[in-house]
């Protein structure tokens, strides 16, 4: 495999080694920490991606999630270079992609009455977080166990580096995690008790939960487990956040509001919204809620206050509106999803063919490959419970070195353990990863 990286991929590492010297670890993005180095890239089209190299990839990262429909798809760059021409990408005054983006979110997403764009998903989670304080007057804020909401000092709760297991909160003082608690995905009790216990101490402001699970269901959590969240944010007058970075519009115009039909109070989008183009961000929710984002201007009215000089560009927003049109069109989530699915299929195949200490699962177009100990699982709603036998003591290398394997064998994933299938998925792109995948 490393012979692959150092005959085949001279100029990712020339420009990788160059990266180094004017960009901390030569990546903007942890995404692109690839092991051994990471990948230029230099073409995107659909289902395939080539680097500066020349090497030709099936492309299963899609960046992250945002290109559903595959990447740099036709009907959506030739709608943003007409708005490029005409008025460019920013002018800080309304747009009428703004509303039409808007109108087209609120139309197909059952939680969300009105949407606020923002400059990521991150500070989407700040600025709905922010929301629920200010609603609700209360101040503490549940998270799930593992759930990642971003980079804010409020969120990487809990988060822990990869390798060391320490607590990734270097920079962040103590009192910003103060009001920031997390409880174990599945687990209604412990939050009920949670809930409980901060009724004294100032309250709960807000549950705020990726709906498919922590980490785009790498720990699944159920349909009853979001059910229950509901009713317990009701019966405790807190809010319900869904953050459907991941799933808002990939799980389903509808996002997994739509999928599980249960509506959450405010809804994080980021991802998808905007098709894979710049500032993928936006807060959606009850009209009420989101409505305490406007205070009179020069008044004292109260008001939650958030900002961004680009959030909102007529670029953004034509892209998420043409986009999302196309989703709608063409159902991407659905193909992609049965995508998802054959892909699973085929590697559940392969792994019981040659007794791997594996497991494949996928609720739609979001594919996990994993090699651990226990997996919860929740696909098509049905909870079962898989063990898997893990020889491997490093699994977080473990993975980081299948991932390189399965690029020396042509296909890109996401760390070695997650795959985003598009609309350009054809049976035979699958077919053709199944073979790959088999040899490595
Ligand atoms: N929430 C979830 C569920 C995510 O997956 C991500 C990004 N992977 C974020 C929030 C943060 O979004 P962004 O990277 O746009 O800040």
């Amino acid at each position: 495999v490393l012979d692959y990286f150092e005959t085949r991929c001279q100029g990712s590492k020339r420009l990788s080694e160059q990266a180094k010297q004017v960009i901390p670890g030569g990546v903007q993005h942890n995404l692109a920490f690839n092991y051994p180095f990471p990948l230029a890239i230099r073409e995107a089209h659909d289902a395939h991606m080539t680097d500066v190299d020349g090497n030709r990839y099936i492309d299963f990262l899609q960046a992250g999630g945002p290109t559903l429909l595959g990447s740099n798809y036709p009907a959506v760059l030739v709608q943003v270079q007409v708005l490029l021409n005409e008025c460019g990408p920013i002018t800080g005054l309304l747009h009428e992609y703004e509303v039409k983006l808007a109108e087209l979110v609120c139309q197909v997403m059952p939680g969300v009455d009105m949407l606020r764009m923002m400059g990521s998903g991150t500070e989407a989670v700040m600025g709905a977080i922010r929301l629920a304080r200010a609603y609700t007057g209360k101040k503490r804020v549940i998270k799930i166990g593992g759930g990642y909401h971003g980079w804010s000092d409020q969120m990487v709760y809990g988060m822990r580096l990869p390798n060391t297991g320490r607590m990734e909160a270097i920079g962040i003082p103590r009192g910003a995690t103060a009001t920031t608690q997390e409880s174990l995905p599945n687990d209604l009790e412990a939050i009920r008790r949670k809930l409980m216990w901060n009724r004294l101490r100032g309250g709960t402001a807000a549950v705020i939960v990726e709906p498919f699970g922590p980490e785009s269901g790498t720990r699944p959590v159920t349909r009853d487990f979001n059910a229950g969240l509901r009713k317990l944010c009701d019966e405790f007058d807190a809010l319900l956040i869904f953050d459907e970075v991941v799933t808002g519009f990939r799980a389903g115009m509808g996002g997994a509001q739509g999928y599980f039909g249960i509506k959450p109070d405010l809804t994080i989008l980021g991802k998808c919204l905007t098709g894979g183009y710049p500032m993928a961000g936006g807060i959606g929710g009850r009209r009420d809620i989101m409505m305490m984002l406007v205070g009179g201007i020069g008044t004292t009215t109260k008001r939650a206050f958030v900002g961004g000089t680009l959030t909102a560009n007529p670029l953004s927003c034509a892209a998420g509106y043409f986009a999302l049109l196309e989703m709608q069109r063409t159902q991407a989530a659905v193909k992609a999803g049965r995508a998802g699915d054959r892909l699973r299929q085929g590697l559940e195949q392969i792994i019981e063919r040659l007794g791997l200490p594996y497991v494949a699962y996928n609720m739609g177009s979001i594919v996990h490959l994993q090699t651990s100990g226990v997996m919860l699982l929740d696909t098509s709603n049905l909870l079962k419970l898989i063990r898997v036998k893990n020889e491997a003591k490093e699994r977080k290398h473990m993975m980081e070195e299948m991932g390189a394997a399965y690029t020396a064998h042509g296909i890109i994933t996401l760390a070695g353990s997650r795959i985003y299938t598009s609309l350009a998925d054809t049976d035979e792109v699958i077919d053709d990863a199944l073979n790959r995948f088999e040899d490595v």
